[in-house]
């Protein structure tokens, strides 16, 4: 199901609003200022805002903004719904990461016509961001989110480390019990990742039975903390059909070089292997 916030101070709009989308499926959040909009963003990570511009605190162009700079929001579609019908309003709209732009009052068969849009357009963003399998973030967001990731850590001189977890012997689960069990482990091991990881860190899918942390404000020492945890959890955790798994982690922090740093992750997570599995590196 997907969810919306709606942002508005009016009350009788977002009541408005409300009734219009109660036939559809969607999870509805409501907030009364810009600062509560940013506050439920953070929170909960609707799928699409119906932002007032004119409000208490931030108003809707600097909640859109704010928003878009977070990569990890990127994928949020923006509708403003505002009283503004000037051109040069909706060109700041846009410029601020509107993706659609209605103007009040609206017409209900407009709005529906428009969230519908915005939902196919927010499946295709999932689609190429997100992999389908274990509903982690792929490969092409992490890259992504790792120019975001990097640029402030430069700029605010905070450290940053990466996880590289791969599972152990996963081919002798396949070869065993087939490929669709294979297949529900991965899942089992994406949704513990995305529930251990902390609000700012990100869980991807890295390729085949490969994940990956990104662990921002994080130093190489806690992060192999970190990476012992998940080490451990794994290992106690009970798996349909297998039982037990284990996983081998590679640690590294970024020090200035982005190849190197991936570098050392992966040798990392090879000395893992080679040094018997089930283990955490640290480089
Ligand atoms: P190691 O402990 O050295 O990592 O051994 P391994 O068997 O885990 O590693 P290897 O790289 O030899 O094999 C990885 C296996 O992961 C092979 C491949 O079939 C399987 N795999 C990759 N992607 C998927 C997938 O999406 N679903 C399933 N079921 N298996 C996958
Ligand atoms: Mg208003
Ligand atoms: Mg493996």
């Amino acid at each position: 199901m997907h969810s919306i916030l709606i942002a508005d101070d009016d009350e009788d709009i977002r009541k408005l609003l409300k009734v219009y989308l109660k036939k559809l499926p969607y999870k509805i959040y409501e907030a009364v200022d810009g600062k509560e909009a940013l506050v439920l963003v953070d929170k909960y990570e609707p799928d699409i805002i119906l932002l007032d511009v004119d409000m208490p605190m931030f108003n809707g162009f600097e909640v859109s903004r704010t928003i878009r700079e977070n990569q990890k929001f990127s994928l949020i579609y923006i509708i403003f719904v505002t009283s503004r019908s000037h051109s040069d309003d909706k060109v700041l709209g846009f410029n601020v990461g509107a993706d659609d732009y209605i103007t009040k009052p609206f017409d209900p068969k407009e709005l529906k016509v428009r969230m519908e849009r915005g939902i196919r357009h927010l499946n295709e963003r999932k689609n190429a961001n997100i992999d389908s399998l274990t509903g982690l973030y792929n490969r092409y967001f992490f890259n992504v989110y790792l120019v975001q990731i990097i640029e402030s850590s430069k700029r605010y001189k905070q450290k940053v480390s990466m996880i590289l977890i791969d599972i152990d012997f996963f081919k002798k689960v396949n070869d065993t019990y087939g490929h669709s069990a294979g297949d529900k482990i991965l899942v089992e091991v994406a949704l513990f990742l995305k529930g251990f990881c902390r609000k700012t860190d990100i869980a991807c899918r890295w390729g085949g039975e490969e994940f990956v942390l990104l662990l921002p404000n994080t130093e190489n020492k806690d992060a192999a903390k970190i990476a012992e945890r998940v080490r451990s959890e794994i290992e106690s955790m009970k798996f349909p059909v297998i039982e037990k798994l284990t996983v081998s982690l590679g640690v590294a922090e970024f020090q200035g070089d982005e190849e190197l740093w991936f570098q050392n992750a992966d040798l990392a997570l090879y000395n893992a292997k080679e040094s018997g599995r089930n283990k955490v590196i640290v480089l």
